[in-house]
């Protein structure tokens, strides 16, 4: 059985990565998705093991100190990780892994994991990117600003990604998503155990051809 792909998902804020991830995790059985660590206390409504593990920043640092992490950043204060354990058991059984994480972390587990696949979603203009935003009605006009300019910067990284993908369509993106995602299983790096059993196998008709 092929190992599970380990896939990064990246975007600006209000691109709709979250739903395109429980859009893919509803409709397909292959995908796992990564639940991280972080310092920063719940909001309202998430619950401990299902959105995040909630950690005190000396947890946290025993994480680390014990390489339980994939990888972690400093993002606004608070330390966010990726827990080991969960992504290498989930890819050991065959499935893919999605990581929803900020860039910093993405390029780190490329680095350290080349054949990490990642993932850009961006919306169809600038325009669309900000009415979303402000149809959410939960952010006061100062933090779409801010939004919007942690946006205009993080472009600078986009092309350090493998794929985009524009959401304009969810549907459409979700399933763009998926055939990108399954498309990775067949790179020939990926199948080096099948290729060396068939060439172990062909070696039968050496010099025999059908004879
Ligand atoms: P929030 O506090 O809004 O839930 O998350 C803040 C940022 O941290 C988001 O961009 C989110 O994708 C990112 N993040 C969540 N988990 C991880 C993680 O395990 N590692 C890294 N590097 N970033 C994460």
């Amino acid at each position: 059985m092929n190992r599970g792909v380990l896939l990064v998902i990246s975007g600006f804020a209000g691109t709709g990565k979250g739903t395109l991830v429980s859009a893919l995790l509803e409709k397909y059985d292959n995908y796992a998705l990564s639940v991280s660590a972080t310092t920063r206390g719940p909001r309202p409504g998430e619950v401990d093991g299902v959105h995040y593990f909630f950690k005190t920043r000396e947890q946290f640092q025993e994480l680390i100190r014990t390489d339980g992490l994939l990888e972690y950043a400093e993002y606004v204060g608070n330390y966010y990780g990726t827990p080991r354990g969960y992504v290498e058991e989930q890819m050991a059984k065959g499935r893919d892994v999605i990581l929803e994480i900020e860039m910093q972390g993405a390029l780190k587990i490329k680095e350290k994991y080349p054949d990490t696949l990642l993932l850009f979603v961006v919306p169809p203009s600038a325009d669309v990117l900000k009415e979303r935003l402000m149809g959410r009605g939960t952010e006061p006009a100062e933090v779409i600003d801010m939004r919007l300019k942690r946006a205009v910067e993080e472009t600078a990284y986009i092309r350090q990604y493998d794929y985009l993908v524009v959401n304009d369509d969810l549907q459409t993106c979700m399933e763009e998503m998926h055939a990108i995602i399954q498309s990775e299983h067949f790179r020939v790096s990926r199948n080096d155990a099948f290729v060396e059993t068939l060439a172990e196998d062909l070696k039968k008709f050496d010099g025999s051809g059908c004879k």
